[in-house]
């Protein structure tokens, strides 16, 4: 039979509930039962909600007060020491692993977080040591199951498989990866075990891992695992699944492993189709085909998805083939449906979560009709899709004009780097380990309410810029007095770094609730770029130039890279990534020399996502993305003088793989988030003869504890002992907007502090 499932679903929830619910704990407003029983009625709300659309498997345990990765850690007792000897309840070490812990007595740090894969999504990286004892320590995703029976849905429980877990893990043992699976293996067995005797049909098991390179080592090790743990599957159905990419390395083997399903990404899994025409599909197992985007807004083509849906039906009997997303729909927003001031005409364009299983419903619905293309749900689709091609809304000539008038001059800088400084260097005249912060400071509920009440018209443009401008001069006083060398204006007229220009560009549009989880409680509203982008009025000079009236120290503007707009956007199908980051990039460029007229000397432009697009696999990396992507930003900064001083900050990924890409994007001082993992990044950047000058995060701002002095010298013994003291800045590890003023000042005290103890020594 036919059928349909997801891979996940968001559970964020319609109106951002969980995010509510969990802070309300983390505050001591509710109390455990209320947020278990919160979160146990958003996830029915959320399993009733796919049932009532149609959707034959539905997943449970995508549920996560936090991560599910997280999640998965606790399941198998991967908890450190550090956490367990905070004696807490199981729910508040989770959340002191996911966010560390402080009280009057101890003091530990979060684990630390990471990118997960190529989405805007952070997961929380468990760490292995040698006092882990691998052990099943949960039985939230049993629990989950028994839930959703007794809402009379059979759900299909996904957890993460143990090599993906085991390779996104941080490794602190000296056993090999081997010895690691074979140590986790009896969990998962008695997982399994667990299972059969609740009588579950199918259990998914994640493994997203297998699509990116694998050594035949790694091919043979997921092998040998797999042969182990479905020899006591029982009567239970397991299905691998897989996203973000075809699994090239390893399918010949998948097939021939006992799962009783596979799932593929047939969206970005390039060579997916390529796949099953070589080796086929065996007869015996059901095919998961995602052919729904589990990770973009459009609405999806039926003409193109009939026709791969056509072409699997080659290999794959109908019966066994479940149509799918390709990933999660967690990287989505809730529902179109709540989008109600928006035009239908930008509407009809757009699947959001809700709206992709109505897709799913409507493909297994035209994979069932005699004639499809004579139905009207499918007519419907097409009459949408040529709408939108033949509109002239789309495109901006004097944009595309500049596009290809561009030569390779206009992504050099002159002169180099090694001139600039020694210029720099005299006209800014800072002293050794200038401090200074990354851009926002704290965005208090205050701040916010302003800016919604200028939103919804409640105040007028002047009484709002005026209030913008007393938080600006309450920032810079603040700022003077902690003794910072280089200051920010706060970025408080911004509700994020990317939406801010988006709404202030042409060419995007803002959503009203489309929501995505980013970590955690953290959410965000990715624009969508829907035509060619352009600027047309300058966005930031205003502020920055009013808080640089205010002060005799330099304050630095602060803006947001082209590749980190596009990243942080749902980007267009309809031209390439390297033209609209090209597009972002000039209109980036407008400002950037609007500033430096308006006398700004230092000009930060944050590339956070950098990384996010990166494709999985090495060999596309250069030719698919960073060649595209470090011109970009260069074209960005490449006409300013060479007095001007290029900031570029970076966070919450790995960079030791692309540090010479990241080198050739020539600024001139790069931040980088490095405190949550070690200051690891030290070593790289020594390696490589990284020559720019750096600050290095010498404190998480993801927590609210306060950095002591002595722990920031520390750190800054560390950092000289790796780099010359001339190349050096210090700075936290990220914006500031997520803090409380309450732990930003101490915390920015003591920094200066540390610093100004560290001069003296020197
Ligand atoms: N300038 C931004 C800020 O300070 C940078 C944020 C980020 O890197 N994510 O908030
Ligand atoms: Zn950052």
């Amino acid at each position: 039979m036919l059928r349909t499932s997801v891979v996940g679903f968001p559970r964020i929830g319609a109106k951002r509930e969980l995010k509510t619910l969990v802070e309300a704990y983390f505050k001591g407003n509710i109390s455990r039962e209320a947020l278990f029983s919160g979160a146990q009625e958003l996830r029915r709300n959320h399993w009733l909600l796919q049932k009532k659309e149609g959707l034959d498997l539905i997943p449970s345990n995508d549920f996560s007060f936090y991560d599910t990765f997280l999640d998965m850690a606790c399941m198998l007792n991967v908890i450190p020491l550090r956490y367990k000897e905070l004696g807490l309840n199981d729910i508040d070490t989770y959340f002191a692993m996911a966010k560390g812990y402080q009280d009057d007595k101890r003091d530990v740090k979060a684990l630390e977080m990471k990118k997960w894969f190529n989405t805007n999504y952070h997961y929380i990286v468990p760490e292995i040591d040698d006092s882990i004892e691998f052990k099943l320590n949960s039985s939230k995703v049993f629990e989950e199951y028994q839930e959703s029976l007794a809402e009379g849905i059979e759900t299909k429980p996904v957890i993460i498989g143990p090599f993906t877990f085991l390779k996104l893990s941080r490794i602190k043992t000296n056993k090999d990866f081997n010895e690691l699976l074979l140590a986790v293996l009896p969990v998962y067995e008695e997982i399994l075990d667990r299972f059969n005797d609740l009588q579950v049909k199918m259990l998914q098991i994640d493994e997203p891992a297998i699509v990116m390179d694998l050594s035949s080592a790694k091919v043979n090790s997921f092998v040998n695992i797999y042969e182990k743990l479905l020899a006591r599957k029982g009567r239970v159905k397991v299905l691998l699944q897989t996203y973000f990419g075809d699994i090239r390395d390893i399918y010949k083997e998948v097939i021939s492993l006992d799962f009783d399903a596979i799932g593929l990404d047939f969206i970005e899994g390039k060579k997916t189709r390529q796949l099953i025409r070589q080796y086929g599909f065996p007869s015996d197992k059901i095919l998961f085909a995602g052919i729904v985007n589990g990770k973009n807004i459009w609405i999806n083509n039926y003409a193109l998805s009939m026709s791969v849906l056509d072409d699997i039906l080659n290999f794959v009997s109908r019966d066994r083939l479940v149509l799918s997303t390709s990933c999660s729909l967690l990287h989505v927003p809730y529902t179109v449906e709540n989008e109600n001031k928006m035009e239908t005409y930008y509407k009809e364009n757009l699947a959001f979560a809700r709206e992709k299983l109505r897709e799913l419903t409507d493909l297994k619905q035209l994979l069932q009709a005699d004639n499809y293309q004579e139905n009207l749900i499918y007519q419907a689709n097409q009459e949408i899709i040529q709408r939108k091609k033949i509109s002239q809304d789309f495109f901006f000539t004097d944009v595309q004009a500049k596009i290809s008038s561009l030569s390779s001059k206009d992504f050099i800088r002159q002169p180099s780097f090694s001139e600039r400084i020694k210029k720099q260097k005299e006209i800014l005249n800072l002293p050794i380990f200038p401090t200074t912060t990354i851009g926002s400071f704290p965005q208090t509920a205050e701040v916010r309410k302003l800016r919604s009440d200028y939103r919804k018209g409640n105040i007028g443009t002047e009484q709002y810029k005026n209030k913008i401008r007393e938080y600006i001069r309450e920032a810079i006083k603040i700022q003077e007095e902690i003794g910072l060398d280089v200051l920010v204006h706060g970025e408080y007229e911004r509700n994020d770094m990317v939406e801010y220009f988006a709404e202030n560009l042409r060419g995007f549009l803002i959503t009203q609730n489309g929501w995505v989880q980013s970590y955690g409680t953290r959410v965000v509203k990715p624009p969508i770029i829907f035509r060619d982008v352009k600027r047309e009025k300058a966005i930031t000079v205003e502020w920055i130039c009013y808080a640089q009236s205010l002060t005799n120290k330099l304050v630095k503007g602060i803006l947001t890279g082209p590749i980190t707009i596009l990243n942080w956007s749902f980007p267009r199908e309809d031209i390439s990534l390297e033209e609209t980051a090209f597009q972002i990039a000039l209109a980036v460029k407008e400002e950037v020399m609007d500033l430096e007229a308006a006398g700004i000397k230092i000009i930060q432009i944050d590339e956070a996502a950098l990384r996010e697009k990166l494709p999985l696999r090495k060999t596309d990396w250069n030719s698919e993305y960073l060649d595209w992507a470090i011109k970009a930003f260069r074209l960005v900064h490449s006409s300013v003088k060479a007095e001007t001083q290029i900031h570029t900050h970076m966070c919450y990924s790995e960079f030791a793989d692309i540090i010479k890409e990241i080198e050739a994007m020539d600024a001139d001082v790069y931040s980088f988030e490095a405190a949550r993992s070690d200051l690891s990044l030290l070593d790289v950047l020594k390696e490589n003869r990284f020559c720019r000058e750096i600050g290095l995060g010498v404190y998480d701002i993801h927590s609210p504890r306060i950095p002591k002095v002595t722990e920031i010298q520390n750190i800054l013994n560390k950092i000289t002992a790796k780099l010359e003291v001339p190349k050096i800045w210090v700075n936290p590890d990220c914006g500031l907007k997520t803090r409380g003023m309450a732990e930003t000042v101490p915390s920015l005290i003591n920094l200066v502090t540390a610093v100004q103890k560290q001069r003296q020594m020197l």
